[in-house]
């Protein structure tokens, strides 16, 4: 079984690891988000791939969700002791290992896909990681400043103002010139599912569905497309996806997520036990829709998730 799985950070990282466990021979492809990128300290870093790698690889910090296990700071210290900024992003000394090996294979001339694929020799994360795109894509998030709105970074909003200013808009820059990276169409139109994992369905997933050729793909792919709700009891798990939802006029609960994506994208949904309710209202916009426990507590518990959202999927297809 061929499955496509469309990935952010956290979200996506920890669902992989219940679905290698639901299905442990299945040929897995990652495309992975890569609006989140960041320049920082003359430094290309891919928090979303890194997650990814890292979580899967059994690099991750567990408890954290993001960076590296057994993480020091010894060079974010002495470049705050220059003066030298932003001191909001955490950039551990193991991290930067990474960071430095992909800026160094970029400045040689090799494409991020290759860079990825570099990297992922030494974590070998059990699944073929692909970045959306090759290309430069960096989501910015209009918000509201004392002296009137201003696009900034997504990483700034995120992690540097917490998502408190009001946003009120999300623009991947960069995207509508993007080609998917190479592989991700292939990978698609080969797949025999492509699933959703609870990802942020704005800056994560809806990220990698601007690049021009994807939502098609995976559109037009004949294939059953499994979505899993990342919002229980209309609430992100955890994060701030609800800030990101209101910026682009979707409700926070799982039903209007399913509806965003649409029926034209999505044939299957899961939503949480707890939001049993919302199922009727989903199929009612023809997305067939299933409520099972969707928190990832455990890897068991998650591949739970992975198993359910694959039988919806044999269900689709039938
Ligand atoms: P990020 O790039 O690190 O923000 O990660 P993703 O975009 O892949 O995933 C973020 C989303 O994962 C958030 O909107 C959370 O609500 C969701 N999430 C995190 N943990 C869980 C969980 O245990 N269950 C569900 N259903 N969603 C979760
Ligand atoms: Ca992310």
């Amino acid at each position: 079984m061929r499955i496509v799985v469309l990935a952010g950070g956290i979200g996506g990282a920890r669902f992989l690891r219940g679905l290698k466990q639901a299905a442990p021979d299945a040929d897995i492809t990652v495309i992975g988000n890569t609006g989140d990128d960041i320049h920082l300290f003359g430094l290309k870093v891919c928090p979303d791939l890194d997650t990814v790698m890292y979580t899967l690889g059994g690099g991750i910090h567990e408890e954290q969700g993001w960076g590296r296990a057994g993480e020091t700071f010894a060079v974010k210290e002495e470049l705050a002791a220059y003066g030298v900024g932003p001191e909001w992003f955490g950039l551990g000394d193991r991290d930067v290992a990474t960071h430095i090996v992909r800026t160094q294979m970029l400045g040689a001339g090799y494409p991020l896909s290759a860079v990825t694929e570099a990297l992922c020799k030494r974590w070998e994360p059990g699944v073929r990681l692909l970045p959306m795109t090759d290309d430069r894509v960096e989501t910015h998030v209009v918000v509201d400043t004392g002296e009137g709105r201003k696009a900034v970074h997504f990483q700034e909003y995120w992690v540097g103002l917490r998502a408190e200013p009001t946003a009120h808009a999300v623009v991947p820059v960069g995207a509508e010139q993007a080609a998917p990276a190479p592989g991700v169409l292939e990978a698609v139109a080969a797949a025999d599912v492509v699933l959703f994992p609870p990802s942020n369905p704005v800056v994560s997933i809806g990220t990698i569905l601007a690049v021009p050729g994807v939502r098609e793909a995976i559109a037009d792919a004949g294939v059953p497309v499994v979505g899993l709700s990342p919002l229980i009891g209309g609430a992100p798990v955890r994060g701030m996806a609800d800030k990101v939802l209101a910026a682009i006029g979707v409700e926070s609960t799982a039903a209007a997520v399913a509806a965003h994506y649409g029926s034209g994208l999505l044939d299957g949904w899961l939503v949480d036990a707890s939001d049993a309710e919302a199922v009727p209202e989903v199929e009612r916009v023809g997305i067939r829709c299933r409520a099972v426990p969707l928190l990832m507590s455990d890897t068991a518990a998650t591949a739970a998730m992975a198993r359910a959202a694959l039988e919806l999927a044999e269900e689709v297809r039938a």
